[in-house]
C-alpha cells in the first residue's frame, strides 16, 4: 500500500517535447511491426511528419528528435515556417501534400523536395518548366482521387495511366510516386490496394498513403511514405 501511494505521488507527466519524441518513436515502431507482418523489409516506409498548422517551436521539437521528413499543406504557410528552418536543418525533406495553384509553382519548386499533389496537365506542365529552367531536383508524385469525390483533388483512377504517361513522355516530368486520400467513411484498404495496382502497372516506385488513423494498414498495402500529423503532434486546434 505504501509503495502504491509513493508511486501515485511521483506520477510522472511528460513534457511536450517528450511527448512528441515518444510519439515519433511509437509510430516508427508500429510501422516496423506492420512491415514485418507483411513480410516487407525494415525501414522501407518513410514517416512524413505532417506539420501543417503547427508552430515553429513544436516543429523544432520533432527536428531535434531526428525527424527530417515533413509535410505541409499550403505553400504560403510552408514558406513562412520553413525558409529559414531549412537552412538550419539542411537535410530536411519537405513534402507538399496540399493543392497547388499554377501561380505558386515557382515558389513550390524552390521550397519543396517532393510535390505529392500533381493532379492536372496544366500543373504538370508548369512544374516541369520550372524544374527544367532552375535545375532544382524535386520529386514528383501524382495525386489520384481513388474515391472519385467531387470535393477532392486528383486524377480519377481510370485516367491515371494516361496522365502518368503524358507527364513522363510529353512533359519530361519524371513521376515516380502516387498519393491518395481515401474517403472518410470507406474501408481505406480498398483505396490503398487500388493505388498500389495503378503504381505497379506504371512502374511507379513510391506510394504515399496512410494517415494517423490508417497508416498501419497502408504499410501493409505497400506504402513507402505515410503522412502522420495527429498521432505525432496531437489534435489540431486550427
Ligand atoms: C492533414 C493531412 C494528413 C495528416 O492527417 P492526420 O490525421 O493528422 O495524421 C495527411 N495527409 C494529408 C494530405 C493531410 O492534409
Amino acid at each position: 500500500i505504501q509503495y502504491n501511494l509513493i508511486n501515485m505521488d511521483l506520477k510522472y507527466k511528460m513534457s511536450e517535447t517528450e511527448t512528441i519524441v515518444n510519439n515519433i518513436a511509437l509510430v516508427k515502431k508500429a510501422i516496423n511491426v506492420a512491415l514485418k507482418a507483411s513480410s516487407r523489409a525494415e525501414n522501407t516506409t518513410n514517416l512524413v511528419a505532417v506539420s501543417k498548422t503547427r508552430q515553429l517551436d513544436v516543429i523544432k521539437k520533432a527536428l531535434t528528435a531526428g525527424q527530417y521528413i515533413f509535410g505541409e499543406r499550403s505553400v504560403q504557410e510552408a514558406e513562412g515556417k520553413w525558409l529559414d528552418l531549412k537552412k538550419v536543418y539542411p537535410s530536411t525533406q519537405l513534402h507538399l501534400i496540399g493543392p497547388l495553384q499554377t501561380n505558386k509553382v515557382a515558389l513550390a519548386v524552390g521550397l519543396f523536395d517532393v510535390i505529392e499533389t500533381i493532379d492536372r496537365i496544366k500543373l504538370a506542365k508548369a512544374i516541369s518548366r520550372q524544374i527544367n529552367t532552375t535545375g532544382r531536383h524535386v520529386r514528383c508524385f501524382g495525386q489520384v482521387n481513388t474515391g472519385k469525390e467531387i470535393q477532392k483533388s486528383g486524377v480519377f483512377p481510370e485516367d491515371a495511366d494516361a496522365f502518368v504517361k503524358t507527364c513522363r513522355l510529353d512533359l519530361n516530368l519524371p513521376v515516380d510516386g502516387l498519393m491518395c486520400i481515401p474517403p472518410k467513411n470507406e474501408e481505406p484498404s480498398l483505396h490503398f490496394g487500388l493505388l498500389r495496382k495503378i503504381a505497379d502497372r506504371n512502374n511507379i516506385k513510391e506510394l504515399s498513403m496512410g494517415m494517423s488513423a490508417d497508416y498501419k494498414i497502408a504499410v501493409q498495402f505497400g506504402a513507402t511514405y505515410v503522412r502522420v500529423g495527429t498521432a505525432i503532434f496531437g489534435p489540431r486546434t486550427v
